[in-house]
């Protein structure tokens, strides 16, 4: 069994105006992962032009920053044995139209709505997932016993 892990989760403007995020809430629940924190925001341009820094000069940037800060979002710190590659499987590909072609029952090919909207976030490594869940939650100190990379960022 792979270690517990901590990830960070968006569930983006798209899926949130839709109303559906409590039922994702309780899909990621059924999927064994504990919400362990979370928090419904909105972003300034500012704060998204930092969250997607290493996305900055892209083509594709300034629409995603249009997007994320088009309405509220919610923050979701998420856990679980190898919960940050589990968090990116239940996504799907980043591409909703690859995602319904390819991973029909995936969050993205569920509740995403094109190529920039794609219904949610998932950290993509443990030095991601360190900086990410300090974005949203900056009071929540890792325990450097149980994720000592984590601890050794923060
Ligand atoms: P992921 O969210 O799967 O980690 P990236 O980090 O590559 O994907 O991109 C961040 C976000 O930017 C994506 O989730 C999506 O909202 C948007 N995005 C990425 N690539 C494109 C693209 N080619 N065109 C439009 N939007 C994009
Ligand atoms: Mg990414």
């Amino acid at each position: 069994m792979p270690e517990v892990e901590k990830t960070l989760a968006l569930l983006k403007p798209d899926s949130v105006r839709a109303g559906k995020a409590q039922e994702i809430m309780q899909l990621i629940e059924l999927n064994g992962f504990t919400i362990i924190a979370k928090q419904k925001l909105q972003l300034t341009r500012a704060r998204a032009e930092e969250f997607y820094g290493e996305h900055y000069g892209k083509e594709f940037f300034p629409k995603l920053v249009n997007f994320m800060t088009s309405g509220p979002i919610w923050a979701l710190v998420l856990a679980k044995p190898g919960a940050i590659l589990a968090w990116r499987a239940l996504m799907g590909p980043t591409n909703v139209f690859k995602a319904r072609a390819e991973q029909p029952k995936c969050l993205r090919a569920l509740y995403g709505t094109d190529g920039t909207q794609n219904a949610t976030h998932g950290s993509d490594s443990p030095a991601s997932a360190a900086r990410e869940i300090k974005f949203y939650f900056p009071h929540l100190v890792p325990d450097p016993v149980s994720d000592p990379a984590a601890a050794a960022d923060y």
